[in-house]
This record gives structure tokens, C-alpha cells and sequence, in this order.
């Protein structure tokens, strides 16, 4: 076995590479300069982590974002690699620990800002220690095109030069621009080695929806994935907080995040979402590059994205541990109008904005596209693919019809009127409806004055919008909202060029989205309980949930239930110092099967109070909605059940106490029941369906 195979077995506990990831350890383990373009989730950082354990001297690692390097060191030494951070962030204990390791030869990872590159001790510092390898990760932060631009960035260059090592930089951002720029910046102009790793990213769902009732779709998508970490994102600040709020009333955990919130409470989201198992963010772009949460199983677009490669980008925070995620975009003809006014209202010089059009365009195209959306999202990459299967389209197959005729007539009200009205004024014209501003222009004349009475006003708002999202139409930003032809239409209204039209994207979408698992039914209370046991440990780790296992991990648990620690071993995700600090933990939740336990629950374990507690919790579950099923969701504590349960109150006065007035009205009299059947019963009371013995839980 090679080297690099054993020592991605051994410390990192996978047992093969992703894509890519060998020929990249391969180069830069080498000593090679090597520029990788690989998508999120890809798992980049493996291949300098990596490399650098196979190196001699110390791997400095410039990342941009604290959190991000913070994560990667703790998960680091949590695989029993040596490796630390410089940071603004650190305390002063932490910095010394690091600079002694550093001084005694131990260190093999430093991670640090490019801020720190400032300095000259810095680079002095770095000389001394023995550099053997710079690694640069999201490298396009040099580029000062990108809304990432980092200025520190610019340093990383003279570093390569002053301490003559090789340079490995990552990035998952695309274009040719920002590529060049990367080498151009970091090597020098010195031709890296590139490699350009395919884009797919096929565990990603992906569908597209028009917007109809948005905040209805919204809620319902996320209701279907009750419990599921996700996060949707919004054109604007404002509706980031009104639907963060709508989805808590909805019952989710859902907090929202954007630029303008103060950096303490952004950081308190980001540090929640790392560890919270089902959070919902509702977002602007701000959240973003920092998140490096690899289980977060969906993202929604409550609006449309500024470009396609925004759109990659922001659904690649999905799925990046593999297992299956999903991605919803809504869109609208309002969310094409804001894109095109904010590229066109920008500063961006102009051919600049052409390009911002043109990438807009792309993704318009992705949003009404007639096959499937994998092939339409790789082909703009430049890469071709077999209809994939896994996308809404693919689910169910647009139905298209020949709207050439129906454009035409679009095209020729729009002309005919001088462009200079939108999409509502011209289906007036079209339907042969003779509103007062259709009168008073004598639009009611034209010869196209009710020629378009194959639809109604909402299909040909569709066939408007669809013209929009081909690019045959543009808001004209001059003139508020009207709309005017572009080139590409012209072969269309010529008559040389014919065109397809999805019929069913006019379709209400009222179909409730279906619950996708992870797991099949029989392995999901399995998998609850590892979950449970991965947040117990986390909690008292002070560390995010996947630093211990990956969902991967655990789904992988769940579905092979391994018996020994030797079947444990051959787990994805579980190296050997994973294995000997929580094998064992894991084996026993997997042997015994026991639910979810709750450290509250476990202190009553073996004793009639712990049986008591799980009546009252299974007296609870009926009526978290009410009796009648339709209240708010409420349930008490983990720590008000079990004092309900020890002090077993014999009043509704007791209980009330004990839990407060509206908890006691919901469950109050439920709970009087069941402590009154526990005092009859006596110690003798029989353990409920579905809960396992307390001799298994006591540990
Ligand atoms: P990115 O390319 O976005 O930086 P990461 O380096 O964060 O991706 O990796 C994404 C996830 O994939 C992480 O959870 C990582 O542990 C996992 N991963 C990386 N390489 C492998 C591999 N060879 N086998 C299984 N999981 C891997
Ligand atoms: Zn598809």
C-alpha cells in the first residue's frame, strides 16, 4: 500500500479517495506547485492535510476565516495530528502552546491568517521553523474581482519567494478570470500544475420552483425536512427575519443571519449552526464562506441567486459529507427584474456587466430549463453528462410545446408599442383587455389587441417570464420595468427560428414535497440514538457534532450495525484514534439500541423515576400540538420532566409549579393521570413500548 493510502486509512479513517484527491496528494506531496480547482464538499483540505504529514518541516496553511481554521484544527488533532493556529482569536495561552510546539519540531500544521503575513516577525518566524510547504485555501480571495477579496492575499506571493517552498492553492471557484488571476498573484506567473476537478456534485437534489404562494413553498419544503440543518437564502436583509420568523412559528429551531447584524451575533449563529443538529438559517450571501458545517442536508433559495456560479456555490454548502441533500430555488419574474437592476445599477465597469448578464442569463436558463438541470448546471462548466436522474425534471419530465407563435405575438406587442411598457401592460393588449391606460394610448387599436387568446393572463405572465429567463426579453434599466427585445429574439420574430416553452411550469404547485430519510425507516431510530450520542459527546467536547463522526459516519452505523470494535474499524470515517476514544461509546448505543437519552433521563436510569419520566414523555408526545392537534408546539424540558417525575406533585397547583402555567394547561391533567396510576401501580410499573431497559442505559 502506498504511503498516502495507508496514512489516509490511519489518521483520517477513509478508506479510499474521492475523486481527484490522489493525484492531487500525489503532486503536492511530490514538492509540485499545484493550483486545484475542486468543488466544495470535493475535500480539498485532505489533500494538503495530507501531503503535509508526508513532508518534512511544518505546512503553513493561509485561510481566510478563523472559524474555519479553528475547525480544522481541532478536527486535526482530534485524528491525533499535531497542528495549530495563529489567529487574531487566540488567547495568549493558546498562542504560546502553539509557538512552543512549533519551537520543539512537533508541529506539522500551522494554520494562519493572511493577516498575520503583515508583519515581518512573521515571515522571520516562518524562516526559522523550517517551512516545507505553503497550502493556500480558497486561493480565488486573491482575486480582486471576486466580492472575497482578501488585500493579505497579495502577501502570500512574497512569502513563496522569501522561504522558496512549493505552494499548493485550492479554490472551488471556476472561471477562467479568477484562475488566471490566482496564478498570476500566487505563483508568479510560474505555471502551477492545474487540475480542474469535475463539478458534479451527485448527491445534491436539485429542483427549481416558480414562485407561487413563496412563503407557503418555503415553509412547506421545510416542514418535509423537520429537524434536518438547512439554509435558505434571501435576496434581502428584511425577509431573512420575517421568514427566520415564520419558520419559528412553523415549529422549526430557525435563526437569521446577515451582514448588518453586529459580528458577536453572527458569530453566535455560525457557532450555533456548527453545533445545533436541525437549525435553519435564513440568510443574505453573507453567511457563507465560513461555513464549512459538512452535514447541512438542504438549501433553499427563497430567491433567485445573482448568477449560476452563485447559485453553485451556495447549494454546494449542501451534502458535503456525500450523504443525500437537496437544493430548492424559487424564482419569479420580480427576482429577474432585481437581478437585472442590480447588475445594471452596479459600478462594475461595462463590459463587466455584460459578463454579470451573461452569467444571470445562465442561470435563468437553468431555471426554465426543458431537460434535466444536472446536465444544463455542468454543461455551463464545460462539462457533459447523461441526464442524471436525480433532479425535479428528471422526477418528472417538463411538458414543452411550440410557443414560437405565442413569442412572436409577445415580441411584436412589445415592438409595437415601443418597448417601452412591462409584462402587464402588454398581456392587456395581448388578451384584448381594454384597461384605461390600454384606451388612452389607443393600444386597443393595434392589430395585436387580443390576438393572445390562446391564454389566460397567468400563462401568458409564464410565457413572459420563461422569454425573460431565455434572455429574448430584458427590462429595459432605463425605463422602469418596460421591457425590450434582445438580439437573440430576432431570428424568432423573423420566423427563422422556432422555440420551445415549458406548458407545466404555469401548473400550481401544490403538491406537498415528500419527507425524504437518510436512512430507511427500520435504521432511523438507530441512527437517532448514534445522533444522540455524537451530540452528548460534542457538547462535552465543546466541539461541532461532525468533528466526532461525519453523518456518514453514523448512516454508515446504522445500516451495518457493526457488532465488534473490529467491524467498527472498517466504518468510513472511523481511523484509529477515533476508534480507540469512541468505539466503544458508539458500540454500545448500536448493541443495546437504545433510544435517544437525555442526560436528565440518564441520572434516572434504573430507577422508578426514569419510568415514570418516559410515561410522562409518551403522555407529552400526544398532545405537543394540543388535544386536538392543531395548537402550537409545546413540550417541557428534559429537566421539568424529570422533577415531575421525582417529586411526583399530586395537584394541578404542584404541577404548575413545576412547569409553569401553559405547560401545566396542556399536560396537566394528563400528567395527574399518569402519576396517579405510577402511586397505584407502585414500584412495579412496567417499562413503555419503544424504551429500553434502564440497565442498558447506566454507564
Ligand atoms: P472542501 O473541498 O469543501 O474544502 P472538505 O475538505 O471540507 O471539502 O471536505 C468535505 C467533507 O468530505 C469533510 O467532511 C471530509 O472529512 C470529507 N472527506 C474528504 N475526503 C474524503 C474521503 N477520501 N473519503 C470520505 N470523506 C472524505
Ligand atoms: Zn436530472
Amino acid at each position: 500500500m502506498f504511503p498516502a493510502e495507508s496514512l489516509l486509512r490511519e489518521v483520517f479513517g477513509f478508506d479510499a479517495f474521492r475523486p481527484g484527491q490522489a493525484g492531487i496528494v500525489a503532486a503536492v506531496a511530490a514538492g509540485e506547485n499545484v493550483l486545484a480547482i475542486m468543488p466544495t464538499g470535493g475535500g480539498k483540505s485532505l489533500c494538503f492535510q495530507l501531503p503535509a504529514l508526508m513532508r518534512g518541516g511544518v505546512t503553513v496553511v493561509i485561510s481566510p476565516l478563523i472559524a474555519l481554521m479553528r475547525d480544522q484544527v481541532r478536527a486535526l488533532r482530534e485524528a491525533g495530528v499535531e497542528a495549530g493556529a495563529l489567529t487574531s482569536g487566540n488567547t495568549g495561552e493558546e498562542s504560546e502552546a502553539v509557538h512552543a510546539a512549533l519551537e520543539a519540531g512537533r508541529l506539522k500544521l500551522l494554520y494562519m491568517a493572511p493577516e498575520r503575513l503583515a508583519s515581518g516577525g512573521a515571515v522571520a518566524m516562518l524562516r526559522r521553523i523550517g517551512v516545507g510547504l505553503i497550502a493556500v485555501d480558497e486561493a480565488h480571495c486573491v482575486s480582486q474581482w471576486g466580492h472575497d477579496f482578501r488585500p493579505d492575499y497579495l502577501r502570500i506571493g512574497e512569502l513563496r519567494r522569501a522561504l522558496g517552498v512549493p505552494l499548493a492553492a485550492f479554490t472551488a471557484t471556476a472561471d477562467a478570470e479568477t484562475r488566471e488571476e490566482i496564478v498570476d498573484k500566487l505563483f508568479g506567473g510560474g505555471a502551477p500544475r492545474v487540475f480542474l476537478r469535475g463539478f458534479d456534485r451527485p448527491n445534491i437534489h436539485l429542483a427549481f420552483a416558480v414562485k407561487d404562494g413563496p412563503r407557503r413553498q418555503m415553509l412547506d419544503f421545510a416542514g418535509a425536512r423537520r429537524g434536518l440543518a438547512g439554509i435558505v437564502y434571501c435576496a434581502t436583509r428584511a425577509k431573512t427575519e420575517t421568514l427566520g420568523r415564520a419558520l419559528r412559528e412553523d415549529g422549526h429551531a430557525a435563526c437569521h443571519y446577515h451582514g448588518a447584524m453586529e459580528a458577536g451575533a453572527r458569530r453566535d449563529v455560525e457557532a450555533r449552526f456548527a453545533r445545533e443538529d436541525g437549525l435553519i438559517v435564513v440568510a443574505t450571501v453573507a453567511f457563507g464562506m465560513g461555513i464549512d458545517k459538512p452535514d447541512i442536508r438542504w438549501v433553499a433559495h427563497a430567491d433567485l441567486p445573482k448568477s449560476i456560479e452563485s447559485y453553485y456555490q451556495e447549494i454546494g454548502r449542501a451534502g458535503r459529507d456525500g450523504a443525500p441533500a437537496e437544493a430548492l430555488t424559487l424564482f419569479g419574474p420580480e427576482d429577474i427584474r432585481l437581478r437585472r437592476s442590480q447588475i445594471d445599477e452596479g459600478l462594475a465597469p461595462p463590459e463587466r456587466r455584460a459578463a454579470d448578464h451573461g452569467r444571470l442569463n445562465a442561470l435563468l436558463g437553468l431555471a426554465e430549463a426543458l431537460g434535466c438541470r444536472r446536465q444544463a448546471l455542468l454543461a455551463y462548466f464545460g462539462e457533459s453528462a447523461p441526464p442524471c436522474g436525480h433532479c425535479d425534471l428528471c422526477d418528472s419530465p417538463a411538458e414543452r410545446f411550440d410557443a414560437t407563435d405565442a413569442v412572436r405575438k409577445a415580441l411584436s406587442a412589445a415592438l409595437r408599442t415601443g418597448e417601452r411598457f412591462g409584462a402587464g401592460h402588454l398581456i392587456d393588449i395581448l388578451t384584448g383587455t381594454a384597461t384605461d391606460k390600454v384606451r388612452a394610448r389607443g393600444h386597443d387599436e393595434l392589430p395585436t389587441f387580443g390576438v393572445g387568446g390562446e391564454f389566460d393572463r397567468r400563462q401568458w405572465q409564464a410565457v413572459f417570464r420563461q422569454m425573460m429567463g431565455r434572455d429574448l426579453m430584458r427590462p429595459d434599466p432605463d425605463r422602469h420595468g418596460a421591457l425590450r427585445m434582445t438580439d437573440a429574439a430576432r431570428p424568432i420574430l423573423r420566423g427563422e427560428a422556432a422555440i420551445e416553452l415549458r406548458r407545466d411550469s404555469i401548473r400550481k404547485a401544490d403538491r406537498r414535497p415528500a419527507v425524504r430519510a437518510l436512512v430507511s425507516e427500520d435504521d432511523a431510530p438507530l441512527l437517532s440514538a448514534l445522533k444522540a450520542r455524537r451530540r452528548a459527546l460534542a457538547e462535552a467536547a465543546r466541539v461541532p457534532a461532525y468533528v466526532i463522526f461525519a453523518d456518514r459516519t453514523l448512516i454508515e452505523m446504522a445500516e451495518t450495525r457493526p457488532g465488534t470494535l473490529d467491524a467498527m474499524a472498517r466504518i468510513n470515517g472511523v481511523g484509529a484514534k477515533k476508534l480507540e476514544r469512541y468505539g466503544a461509546l458508539f458500540l454500545e448505543v448500536i448493541a443495546g439500541a437504545v433510544e435517544p437519552v437525555h442526560p436528565a433521563r440518564r441520572k434516572l436510569a434504573g430507577r422508578d423515576a426514569g419510568l415514570l419520566y418516559d410515561r410522562l414523555l409518551e403522555a407529552q408526545a400526544g398532545l405537543v400540538r394540543g388535544a386536538d392537534g392543531g395548537g402550537k408546539p409545546l413540550s417541557c424540558s428534559a429537566s421539568q420532566l424529570a422533577r415531575v417525575a421525582q417529586l411526583r406533585p399530586g395537584d394541578a397547583r404542584g404541577l404548575e409549579r413545576l412547569l409553569g402555567d401553559r405547560r401545566a394547561e396542556r399536560f396537566g391533567a394528563a400528567f395527574l393521570e399518569v402519576l396517579r396510576g405510577a402511586d397505584q401501580g407502585g414500584p412495579g410499573i412496567a417499562p413503555t413500548a419503544g424504551i429500553a431497559p434502564a440497565k442498558r442505559m447506566r454507564r
